[in-house]
């Protein structure tokens, strides 16, 4: 007899998404809007995991390193040749709509209808066949993603295109940051928000998430725990003024804040992978990092945490834009490792040998470390001092500054471990110079020696509540001709529009950025204005959700009016 062929999954078609994502992109009241996300989550069945990463603007977790590999330019092109408008005319229409998708949306909507009816797209092909175009490598590989662009653009309503093109540059901007998906995770399958943060701050993957809590509710979210090679949320640290505070706070351990950047090193049987704090795989532009780590830790299974420092010859730590240089090189990676040596000063180890040791005091999980890591040139312990004695803590604090490092972490020794929060847990002592990680959402071209350079910087920070970027002010000093260079680099992919020596840019950058003064000012969507912003560093270290929020720039800027 003949086998009946398995049936082939459909699910929902792209477009109820599409117009899903119309509605919340209308709605302002968060409560509705997890409403909204709890109905679709619910009724999304086996495409639950795609509708939660699409509804967040992704293709893939956060964790997995694939990458469409389609920039903005290229989209343009594909716009303009589906839709038969000139590639100028594509770039203005974005200019006045503020965004790619809106623009795509409106050309598509222009363009005469074919006579062909079309058919309508499924979730899980849109899906697939974006996963496919990240898979492809090599030689007129831009050529081809871009005919498949167009192919799929082609197949797809004119509401859809605009999520399609949004979906494909990486952000969707509907308002639904992780708070509003956590709550909606909740609501639609009955389990308790904390317990799908904590999941999240574990696994970083809502969508896996969603699925457990689907599938498995409550109880299999308890059961999630921690996974190798999957990136856990850090704990972040609070800012305290004085070494009084931290002790008030609990905090008898003091360590060596070093200028560099927060790795997770994940081994497994010799294979050693190394995460940043924005939970990307540097292993690649690392190699040093990782066989450093491999060469000294003796346990099978572990997962460490420390600090990555440029250092000079003498061990002297080198400014973080030595390092910042490493982070993003994807060639010639040998030239770098000889030119720009690091050490890694360790000062944690939350996993161990089918241990999670994230709920163990800290006490504990450095004794862990100790035992499992010896000393080589390039790993070393954070140099540490146990005390109650505020005189010491100080004189500690100072012979840290006068080595070059940025201050102190005060530590609390009782305390666990809390992927992804900042709970009292550890503080931030160093010198009050408050500056702020702002991201860059638009820039003008220089005049002069200058004109291949973008300068005069506008910068943003985020609104908590909407997950809006909201200008604060422009910044044109600070940054020296390298910099300019590679902010120039950097920021030129992700140009939306040009007018005049204007460029709107998609928020992807964040800079660390000094200032005179806070001002109340009109003249930013913020409400606040920086008073002679300079470049500090580049952030790129920091994802631009991580950036400051208005929440901080009003409390720094009360701190100002308070002292005046
Ligand atoms: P955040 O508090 O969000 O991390 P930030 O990136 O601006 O903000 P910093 O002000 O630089 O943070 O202070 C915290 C960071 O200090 C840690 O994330 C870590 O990268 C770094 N650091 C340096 N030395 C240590 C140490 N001994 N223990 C813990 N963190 C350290």
């Amino acid at each position: 007899m003949l086998k009946s062929p398995a049936p082939v999954f459909r699910g929902m078609d792209f477009a109820a998404v599409a117009e899903t994502l119309s509605t919340l992109e209308e709605t302002p009241s968060r409560l509705e809007m997890t409403e909204i996300v709890a109905s679709l989550l619910k009724s999304s069945g086996r495409d639950l995991r795609t509708v939660v990463l699409f509804i967040r603007g992704r293709v893939f977790p956060p964790w997995d390193p694939r990458e469409i590999g389609v920039a903005q330019k290229s989209m343009i092109k594909c716009v303009s040749t589906a839709t038969g408008t000139p590639a100028k005319k594509v770039e203005e229409t974005i200019a006045a709509l503020g965004d790619t998708g809106l623009a795509a949306e409106a050309l598509f909507t222009k363009k005469p209808q074919t006579t062909l009816t079309k058919k309508k797209m499924s979730l899980a092909e849109i899906h697939s066949s974006l996963e496919k175009m990240a898979s492809w490598e090599g030689k007129g590989t831009q050529e081809k993603k871009g005919r498949h662009v167009i192919e799929l653009l082609n197949s797809v309503s004119p509401n859809e295109v605009k999520y399609l093109v949004r979906l494909v540059l990486g952000e969707m901007r509907v308002g639904v940051g992780e708070g509003i998906m956590r709550d909606a995770i909740a609501k639609a399958f009955g389990v308790p928000a904390a317990e799908a943060e904590r999941a999240f701050s574990l696994i970083n993957d809502y969508s896996e998430v969603a699925e457990i809590a689907r599938t498995k509710g409550e109880a299999g979210l308890k059961k999630i725990g921690i996974l190798l090679f999957r990136p856990l949320r850090p704990m972040l640290a609070q800012t305290v003024h004085s070494v009084q505070e931290a002790l008030d706070n609990g905090c008898r351990a003091w360590e060596y804040k070093y200028d560099g950047m927060r790795i997770q090193a994940h081994i497994k049987n010799g294979e050693v992978r190394v995460f940043t704090r924005r939970l990307d795989d540097v292993t690649h532009q690392f190699p040093d990092v990782a066989e450093a780590i491999k060469n000294t830790v003796t346990a099978k299974e572990a997962i460490i945490e420390g600090e990555t420092v440029a250092v000079d010859e003498s061990e002297r730590p080198r400014p973080f834009q030595f390092l910042s240089r490493r982070i993003k090189r994807k060639y010639k990676i040998d030239e770098m490792v000889r030119d720009i040596p690091v050490i890694t000063y360790l000062f944690d180890c939350m996993y161990l040998d089918g241990k999670n040791l994230t709920t163990q005091k800290m006490k504990g999980r450095r004794a862990a470390l100790n035992k499992i890591v010896t000393e080589g040139n390039h790993v070393k312990f954070s140099r540490t001092l146990i005390t109650n004695s505020a005189d010491k803590a100080e004189s500690f604090y100072k012979e840290s500054l006068k080595l070059g490092h940025e201050g102190v972490m005060a530590k609390n020794l009782g305390a666990a471990y809390k992927p992804g929060s900042r709970v009292g847990y550890m503080y931030k002592l160093k010198p009050v110079t408050e500056t702020l990680d702002l991201v860059i959402v638009a820039a003008e071209w220089g005049e002069g020696r200058r004109a291949n350079w973008l300068g005069s910087y506008l910068l943003a920070c985020r609104d908590p509540d909407t997950n809006e970027f909201l200008s604060i002010g422009r910044m044109a000093t600070g940054a020296k001709d390298e910099q300019l260079q590679y902010l120039t680099d950097t920021l030129k992919p992700t140009i939306e529009f040009q007018k005049g020596k204007f460029v709107k840019l998609r928020p992807t950058l964040v800079v660390e950025a000094g200032y005179q003064e806070i001002q109340k000012s009109p003249t930013y969507e913020s409400g606040y204005a920086l008073r002679f912003p300079r470049l500090i560093t580049i952030r790129e270290d920091r994802a631009p959700e991580e950036c400051d929020s208005l929440d901080r720039v009003a409390s720094l800027h009360e701190r100002f009016t308070a002292k005046k």
